[in-house]
Parts: structure tokens; C-alpha cells; sequence
């Protein structure tokens, strides 16, 4: 039987109805939810990001700031507009767009980001809270995963999970989230690609994460018989946006999959929105 496909936008949007009425709640508190963005230099891929991310704060009561720098902004500049992000009392969360020219260090960056106001959940801080289990701004793109996964009601505890691709803010955190549910998690990166042992991990992998950005890197064939499958990958392949796994192949065998696009994205944006609307809670109780 074909997999069912995991459908990320109404995930997403059922995420976005729950978080509306905790904005019409924080605003008779007097709180009005607001989300600044830094972009440096301009980008055509992360401006799509941003439009996207300006629409769906406004579509649900966040105010989106979008603070712009040119091209050659100092570090230190970037890093002093950040200090007074953080001590601007109406501001909730603040995003740093990527990619960075070369000449500024994103990760310092990313370390003044006050960890109350890190819509990202990339600081330190929140990074560290993931390894504790207790994510409070957790990384959206790894929350986004166990949403997707945990929306198919299939019991986690004792599964084989195998995750392809270690980056700091989708592999490493997804696997780390995935071991706290205590599944047996298995992480696979560029070595294991080259050393050719990756269809032996998928082969085995009941719940399969792809977070690389190789298009068709996972062969369907590798799939295990009902098998849930979240791809993160993005790709532009012929004017088309596919994920890292072949997904015609792939649904033939799997139980659950996510699409690409419609699956990881969408609920990527809704964990921001939430976690804006988490710091701005967290801010008003520190008040
Ligand atoms: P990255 O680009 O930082 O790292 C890629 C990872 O893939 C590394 O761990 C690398 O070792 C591994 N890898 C490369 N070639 C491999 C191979 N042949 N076999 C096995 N592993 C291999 O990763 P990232 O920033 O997590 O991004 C990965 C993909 O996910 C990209 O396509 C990106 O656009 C996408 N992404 C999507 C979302 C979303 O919201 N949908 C969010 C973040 C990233």
C-alpha cells in the first residue's frame, strides 16, 4: 500500500490556529508579539525566506522588522545592533538571516542573541537545553521533525532511527531529540557516503530523517517496508523544488512521508511563530 503522505501545511496551519488565540491572549496582557530580522547584503534565496516569514507572522498577529545592513557592516556593528535588540523591551524575538558574508562570523553572532529572544533556537543556550531534553526555544527545523513524526501517532519508544546529515542545527539537534523519546538513533554524514555504507543504515532505518541537499541521494529501493520518511532536503532540480530522497520509488514502500515542498517547510516557519510567541511568554513572566 502506498505511504500516506504526511501533509506539512496543515500541520502547520493547525499549529498557526492554537498559536492566534495565545496572541489574542498575550495581547490583552498587553504584549504584542514582534519578531526582528537582521539581513546583511541581499540574497534572492533568503529574501523569498523573509517575504515568506513577513507573511506569516502578520497573517497571524506577529509584527515582522526586518533591519537591513549593507553588504560591508563591521561585525562589531552587527554586534552592537543585536545588544540593542536584545535590550528593546518590544522586541520578542530576533532572527539572523543566513547566509553572512564571508567576513562576519555567524556563530559569535548568534552567541549574543539573547537566548530568551533566540526565535531560532540557535544559541548556545537553547542549543545546550536540547541536550538536556528540555528544549524551550528548540532549533526550529529539528522541532519541525519530531512534530512531523510524532503527527503519524506511531509509538517512538525503542524504534531504529537513522538520521543522514550532522548539521549543527538540523541533524546533530534532531538526533539528540530523537534519543530523548529513546529511539535508537543512528547519525550518518559525508563519511559514511563515501565509505558506501549508506543504503545499509537507511535499509535498517524505521524512522528515516534526510537532511542533506543532494537530490535523489536516497534511493527509494533503500526504504524499509513501512518505513516513516521525513525529508528536509531542498533542492532546485529543472525548475522544480524535490527533496533528497526519491519519492516516487520511496512512497511505494514507506508508511508515512513527508512531500518536498509542503512537508518540512511549512512547519519549519510555524516552529518560529511559536517560538516567538513562547519567548514572548517567557519575557512577560520575567517582567
Ligand atoms: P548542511 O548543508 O550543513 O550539511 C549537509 C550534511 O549532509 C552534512 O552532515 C554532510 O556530512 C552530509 N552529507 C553530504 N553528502 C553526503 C552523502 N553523500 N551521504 C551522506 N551524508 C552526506 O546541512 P543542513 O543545513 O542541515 O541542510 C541540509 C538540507 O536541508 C539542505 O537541502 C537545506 O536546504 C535543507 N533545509 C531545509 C529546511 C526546511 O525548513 N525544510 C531547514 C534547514 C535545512
Amino acid at each position: 500500500m502506498p505511504a500516506k503522505i504526511i501533509d506539512g501545511v496543515k500541520i502547520a496551519n493547525q499549529i498557526k490556529e492554537k498559536l492566534k488565540v495565545e496572541i489574542e491572549e498575550l495581547k490583552k496582557k498587553g504584549r504584542s508579539p514582534s519578531l526582528s530580522a537582521i539581513q546583511v547584503g541581499e540574497n534572492p534565496g533568503s529574501r523569498v525566506y523573509i517575504n515568506a516569514q513577513k507573511k506569516s507572522c502578520e497573517k497571524i498577529g506577529i509584527e515582522y522588522k526586518l533591519h537591513q545592513f549593507k553588504e560591508d557592516v563591521t561585525q562589531k556593528e552587527v554586534a552592537d545592533f543585536i545588544r540593542e535588540l536584545n535590550n528593546d523591551p518590544k522586541v520578542s524575538g530576533i532572527i539572523l538571516q543566513m547566509p553572512l558574508p564571508e567576513h562576519l562570523n555567524a556563530r559569535q553572532l548568534q552567541q549574543i542573541i539573547d537566548p530568551k529572544k533566540d526565535a531560532e533556537g540557535v544559541s548556545p543556550t537553547n542549543m545546550g537545553m536540547v541536550v538536556y531534553g528540555k528544549p524551550f526555544l528548540g532549533p526550529c527545523t529539528a522541532m519541525a521533525v519530531m512534530e512531523l513524526i510524532r503527527s503519524t501517532g506511531v509509538k517512538l519508544y525503542g524504534k531504529e532511527a537513522v538520521m543522514v546529515g550532522h548539521s549543527d542545527i538540523v541533524g546533530k539537534p534532531t538526533a539528540l531529540l530523537l534519543l530523548d523519546q529513546f529511539v535508537t538513533t543512528s547519525v550518518c554524514h559525508i563519511a559514511t557516503g563515501e565509505r558506501g555504507t549508506l543504503p545499509e543504515y537507511v535499509k535498517k532505518a524505521e524512522i528515516l530523517i534526510v537532511a542533506v541537499g543532494k537530490a535523489n541521494l536516497i534511493k527509494g529501493e533503500w526504504i524499509k517496508e513501512g518505513a516513516i520518511v521525513i525529508d528536509v532536503g531542498i533542492n532546485r532540480v529543472g525548475g522544480k523544488i524535490v527533496g533528497d530522497v526519491e519519492f516516487e520509488v520511496a512512497k511505494e514502500r514507506a508508511s508515512y512521508i513527508t512531500p518536498v515542498p509542503g512537508g518540512v517547510g511549512p512547519v519549519t516557519t510555524a516552529m518560529l511563530l511559536k517560538n516567538t510567541i513562547e519567548a514572548t511568554k517567557l519575557q512577560l513572566e520575567q517582567k
